[in-house]
C-alpha cells in the first residue's frame, strides 16, 4: 500500500493562520512583531526566497522591511547595519539571507545578530539553548520537520530516528529536537558505514543530504515515516526518466518548465514507507511559516512573555 502523504502545504497554511491570529492579538496589545530581512547582492535564488518571506510577512500582518546592500558591501558595512537593527526596538527578528558574497565574513555577521532577534536560530547562543532545552529560537527548517511530525500524529518518544546529514542548519538541529522529544537518534553523514543498514533501523528517517533521490527503498524499513528535506533541481531528461518514468502529471510540468524538483528520497520509497513528505509541498512551505512563527516568538520572548 502506498505511503500516507504528509501534506506540508496544508500544515503550513494552518501555522500561518495561527501566527496571523497571534499577530492580531499582539498588535491589539500594542506590540506589532517586526522582521528585517537583509539580502546582499543579486543571487537569483536568494531573491526568490526573500520575496516569499516578505510576502508571507505581509500576509500574516507582521511589520517587515527589506535591506538590500550592494554585492560590494564590506563586512564592516554589514556589521554596522546589523548593529542598527539590533538597536531598533520595533525590529524583533533579523534574517540575513545566505549565502553572503565570498569576500564577506559570514560567521562574523551571523555572530553579530542579537541572539534574541536571531529568527534563523543559527547563533551559537540559540544552538546552546536548543541543546540544553531552554526557551530560544530554533532554526526554521528543523522546527518545520518537528511540526509536520507532531501535526501528523507521528509518535516520536521511544522511536528510532535516523537523520542523514549533519549540517548546522538542518541535520544537527533536527537530531537535537528529536532527542529532546525522547527519540533514540542516530546521525549519519558521508563517512557512515553501510548507510542502508542504518537507515533500515529507523522508525523515523530524515533525509537532509542534498543528493537527488539518494535514499532508495533499500534504506527504508517498511512502514517507516520518511521526511524528505532535500530540494534538488533536475533539468536533464535522462535524470527525469530515471526517477519519474510513467508519472504523466510530473512529465507535463517538466516539459512545460524544463525542470522539476526532487528531494533526497527516491520516489520508489512511497511504496515502502508508512508515511512520507512530498517534494515539492513537504518541508519547503513550512520553513517560511516557521520563520513567521519565530518572529512572533522573538517578539514575545524579548518582552518576557511566554511564547
Ligand atoms: P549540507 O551540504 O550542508 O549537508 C549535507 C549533509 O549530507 C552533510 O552532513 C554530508 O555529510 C551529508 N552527505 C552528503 N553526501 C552524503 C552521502 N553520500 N551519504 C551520507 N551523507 C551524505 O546540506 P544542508 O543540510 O544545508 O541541506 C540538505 C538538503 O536540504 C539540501 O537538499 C538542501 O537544498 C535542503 N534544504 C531544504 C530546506 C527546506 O526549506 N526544505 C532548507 C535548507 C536545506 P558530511 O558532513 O560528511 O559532508
Amino acid at each position: 500500500m502506498p505511503a500516507r502523504i504528509l501534506d506540508g502545504t496544508k500544515i503550513a497554511a494552518d501555522i500561518r493562520a495561527e501566527v496571523s491570529a497571534r499577530v492580531k492579538s499582539l498588535t491589539a496589545a500594542g506590540i506589532r512583531p517586526g522582521l528585517a530581512v537583509v539580502l546582499v547582492g543579486h543571487n537569483p535564488a536568494s531573491e526568490v526566497y526573500v520575496r516569499g518571506k516578505v510576502k508571507s510577512s505581509h500576509e500574516v500582518g507582521l511589520y517587515s522591511e527589506q535591506h538590500t546592500p550592494a554585492e560590494t558591501a564590506t563586512t564592516d558595512e554589514l556589521l554596522a547595519l546589523i548593529s542598527d537593527l539590533n538597536r531598533r526596538d520595533e525590529i524583533d527578528g533579523i534574517l540575513v539571507q545566505l549565502p553572503l558574497p565570498s569576500h564577506v565574513d559570514a560567521k562574523k555577521i551571523l555572530l553579530a545578530v542579537d541572539p534574541a532577534k536571531d529568527v534563523d536560530g543559527f547563533h551559537p547562543m540559540n544552538v546552546g539553548y536548543l541543546s540544553t532545552q531552554r526557551p530560544g529560537l530554533v532554526p526554521c527548517t528543523p522546527a518545520g520537520v518537528m511540526e509536520i511530525l507532531r501535526r501528523s500524529s507521528i509518535r516520536i518518544a521511544g522511536q528510532e530516528a535516523v537523520v542523514v546529514g549533519r549540517s548546522d542548519i538542518v541535520g544537527k538541529p533536527v537530531a537535537m529536537l528529536l532527542l529532546n522529544e525522547n527519540a533514540t537518534v542516530t546521525v549519519c553523514h558521508s563517512k557512515t558505514r553501510d548507510l542502508p543498514e542504518v537507515g533500515r533501523r529507523a522508525d523515523i528517517l530524515i533525509a537532509a543530504i542534498g543528493r537527488a533521490g539518494m535514499i532508495t527503498a533499500d534504506y527504508v524499513k517498511p512502514g517507516a515515516t520518511v521526511v524528505d528535506v532535500g530540494i534538488n533541481k533536475i533539468t536533464d531528461r535522462k535524470e527525469f526518466d530515471r526517477f519519474f518514468v510513467g508519472d504523466k502529471k510530473r512529465e507535463e510540468a517538466f516539459l512545460a518548465k524544463g525542470a522539476t524538483l526532487i528531494g533526497d528520497v527516491h520516489p520508489e520509497v512511497t511504496e515502502v514507507a508508512g508515511a512520507i513528505t512530498p517534494v515539492p509541498g513537504g518541508i519547503g512551505p513550512r520553513t517560511i511559516a516557521m520563520l513567521m512563527s519565530n518572529t512572533v516568538k522573538a517578539a514575545m520572548l524579548r518582552r518576557g512573555l511566554s511564547a
